[in-house]
């Protein structure tokens, strides 16, 4: 009867859980939380994203095609105070930081974002909050209000192992020479590295390190950990994570297949650049399968012209058909890095594109055959997700980790010999030679010997595993469902 539907559906509003995810911008960490937020709300939970102004213009087309779906996804801002830190106004993202100066005023910016963020908290009440590892007072501040907070890092539990144990046992200590290589002691596989590899904030002080100490007690706190990655990508370091650590983290990725629509992607480009994207899927249309090798570092990287020039060189000298995303250290200087002739003689082989690329989607084109990578997190697991072995060309960051667990533990690429930092706004000069990228590039696309069999075998497999772990009865969606069941039990 309808008195009988009218009661069940009160009970289930009552029951219904209300989540705020609180993503940090920078597109590395801002992407995979508004799919987690997306994630969310496909299984009827009410999902408010916490996003500062700018950002939600572009964030409100994004979800608008989830709302007309029916989904209760919602957007509450807060400002973020720029100018109050002597940032320029408008600046929102870590893309607009364009000199090192500018780093320690942003971060104070984020962290002004405590007051305004507690205020929603009482206002709204939600049942748990999901925010970015940048926030480690969100724990604190949900927690005045009986909430419980989880974590988003943005990396893997394959990082989250070493950097533990890096910061533990320090074996890098009694190693005088940076560029030999030492063991990282007790983890479930051998992973070698440099000292000039491990982060400054574990080898010394460094700006973050009172924030990473910050981070790691929050975690402590915190309700636990959810990670972009899948159960069966890493099975050994979630154990450990879990059983030495004590961490409770849930695999729920990889979360660029809960955007299969690509709206997400659809809003970046509207935003940026249409054309160019558009024109790279065609492009790639008239290639062979697996003869175009993708090269992009990410969001935030930017390289200096001599860095550029090598690259181009090398592209060339390799004779492989490519697509070279583009960000650079300083627009004035705008075309000086392409070698004379250059664009006329690639015409047809090579593609650059200097705005937003559609990243998912170039990957998963059957025509993409490699993916040099700066491993950011999110490129590296959309490239074993779209089945592409890798050229590793590490720069910040956790970056270094990624490397190792392509390398060393997955075997799905191979290193172009980035030995040391190169920080994302402060560039050093070209460190990587055209012999080594030239060299990289055709052993990963033109020999068909056996070691390269194998790698394009695993990483094949691997993306069908990372497809049927978001797959009903996938990995990471019974995980996902566990989370849920649990946090509306506690609320019951
Ligand atoms: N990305 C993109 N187009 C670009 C550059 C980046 O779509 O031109 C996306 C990419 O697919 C990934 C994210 O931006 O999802 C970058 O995250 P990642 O962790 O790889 O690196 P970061 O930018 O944080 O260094």
């Amino acid at each position: 009867s309808s008195h009988t539907n009218l009661t069940t559906f009160i009970e289930e509003m009552k029951h219904q859980l209300h989540v705020f995810i609180f993503p940090a911008t920078a597109q590395g960490h801002w992407i995979p939380m508004i799919n987690i937020a997306k994630l969310f709300a496909a299984r009827g939970v009410k999902t408010t994203i916490i996003s500062t102004p700018l950002h939600a213009i572009t964030l409100s087309k994004t979800i608008n095609h989830d709302r007309l779906s029916g989904l209760d996804i919602n957007i509450q801002t807060i400002p973020f105070p720029a100018v109050e830190v002597g940032l320029p106004e408008g600046t929102e993202s870590v893309n607009q930081l364009i000199s090192p100066d500018m780093i320690p005023k942003f971060f104070l910016a984020v962290s002004m974002l405590h007051q305004p963020f507690e205020k929603l908290l009482e206002e709204y009440r939600p049942d748990i909050v999901v925010a970015d590892m940048f926030f480690p007072w969100a724990t604190e501040a949900a927690a005045k209000f009986g909430i419980p907070r989880l974590i988003f890092h943005g990396i893997n539990i394959f990082c989250q192992c070493v950097d533990e144990n890096l910061r533990i046992n320090k074996p890098f200590e009694s190693i005088t020479d940076d560029k030999e290589s030492f063991l990282v002691p007790d983890l479930p596989d051998k992973i070698e590295m440099t000292k000039s590899q491990v982060p400054q904030h574990i080898i010394g002080d460094s700006m973050f390190s009172a924030l990473m100490e910050k981070i790691r007690e929050s975690e402590q706190k915190s309700y636990g950990v959810l990670v972009n990655s899948f159960y069966e990508l890493e099975p050994a370091y979630a154990d450990h994570y879990k059983n030495a650590m004590g961490i409770r983290a849930w695999q729920i990725g990889p979360l660029s297949l809960q955007n299969s629509d690509s709206t997400l992607d659809k809003a970046e480009r509207r935003n940026e650049s249409t054309t160019e994207e558009h024109s790279a899927l065609k492009w790639l249309d008239s290639k062979k399968p697996n003869s175009v090798i993708y090269v992009s570092f990410g969001s935030m990287s930017k390289l200096p012209n001599d860095q550029l020039t090598e690259i181009a060189t090398g592209l060339e000298d390799s004779g492989c058909s490519f697509i070279w995303v583009v960000r650079k250290t300083n627009s004035e200087e705008e075309e000086k890095f392409l070698p004379e002739g250059f664009e006329e003689r690639m015409e047809g082989k090579g593609l650059i594109i200097r705005e937003w690329a559609p990243q998912v989607l170039i990957l998963d084109h059957p025509a993409v055959g490699g993916f040099m990578t700066h491993c950011g997190w999110n490129s590296i697991l959309e490239g074993i997700t779209a089945g592409v072995p890798m050229i590793t060309w590490p720069m910040f960051a956790e970056q270094f980790y990624n490397e190792k667990l392509v390398t060393q533990v997955l075997k799905i690429g191979s290193q172009v010999g980035a030995g040391e930092w190169n920080g994302w706004i402060e560039t050093a000069n070209a460190s990587v030679k055209k012999e080594h990228i030239s060299k990289a590039v055709t052993q990963l696309m033109s020999d068909d010997g056996e070691e390269n069999k194998d790698m394009r075998k695993r990483v094949t497999e691997l993306g069908e595993k990372a497809k049927r772990a978001v797959k009903e009865d996938g990995s990471s969606y019974v995980q996902f469902t566990a989370l849920i069941e649990e946090l509306k039990m506690s609320k019951k």
